[in-house]
């Protein structure tokens, strides 16, 4: 899909090919684009020890171990707390001079009281290592240049998701980071109808999102599955209305 055209009370789509779809009522789930870390030997570790997101499922198998968390924000130092449940070491890598900057004080004063979590400022990785699954990281220290070889059993990265949403129309209010308003926030953007929106529906009415793309959800897959249900719902007593 490259685009939508809005003319009441039909909605269409614009796929790549040129061609429209016209319909009453659309859902969009377009996902997020992780930004990626070009390091040599990440991609073909990624998923074998190497994440992009908390992959909790992967935690159990922390047990003892070493790992590693790329990031200064909020999300990194909520895995870092989650995953020193788990593991022997944590290790918080950022490229910055220190996380005051980026990290909420909450995090900062727990990760602080634990032992077995270490912030690493100005250190990135620059490769990684294993047959099967990752074993080594390189990381170099960027305020000297000095390089180490480290044992490691897990990397997860977080830095930043965009969402897939370039393609909308502005008259799809979105938030600061690109993300699709939906429900009561919608309110203040140009809700024309009397009636409220429903708790899934942008602000063009009968445009419903889910997952990832939404603002304030959860990046989750449970998150994503419940909006997509919970959608189909709401999109029924839509139709009922327009129809
Ligand atoms: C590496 C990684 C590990 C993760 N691990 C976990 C985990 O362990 N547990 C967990 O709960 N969650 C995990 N997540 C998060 C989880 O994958 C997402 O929350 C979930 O997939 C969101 O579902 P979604 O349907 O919103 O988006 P997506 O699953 O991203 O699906 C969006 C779809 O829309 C398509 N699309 C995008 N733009 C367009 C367009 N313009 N036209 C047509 N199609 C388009 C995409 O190709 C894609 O198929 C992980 C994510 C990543 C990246």
């Amino acid at each position: 899909m490259v685009g939508i055209r809005i003319a009441d009370p039909y909605r269409y789509v614009t796929l790549a090919s040129g061609r429209e779809i016209g319909c009453y009522t659309l859902l969009v789930a377009t996902g997020v684009a992780y930004r990626t870390l070009a390091v040599p030997g990440l991609d073909r570790l990624t998923d074998r020890g190497v994440y992009y997101g908390a992959a909790m499922t992967e935690a159990s198998a922390c047990e003892g171990k070493q790992v590693f968390v790329v990031g200064g924000a909020n999300s990194a130092g909520q895995a870092a707390l989650y995953f020193a449940d788990y593991a022997k070491q944590v290790s918080i890598l950022v490229r910055g001079e220190s996380l005051e900057a980026s990290m909420s004080s909450y995090l900062l004063q727990e990760i602080e009281l634990r032992d077995n979590i270490a912030v690493q400022t100005q250190t990135e990785v620059v490769g990684c290592f294993g047959e099967e699954n990752l074993e080594r990281l390189c990381l170099r220290e960027s305020s000297t240049g000095t390089e180490r070889s480290v044992e490691a059993s897990a990397l997860f990265i977080f830095i930043g998701a965009a969402p897939k949403t370039q393609w909308l129309p502005e008259t799809i209010a979105r938030d600061q980071a690109g993300f699709v308003l939906t429900g009561s926030d919608v309110k203040a953007h140009g809700w024309s109808l009397d009636r409220d929106p429903f708790p899934l529906e942008s602000s063009v009415p009968g445009i419903f999102v889910a997952g990832d793309v939404r603002a304030a959800s959860i990046k989750r897959v449970a998150c994503a599955t419940g909006d997509g249900a919970v959608a189909v719902s709401l999109i029924h007593q839509y139709l009922r209305a327009v129809r």
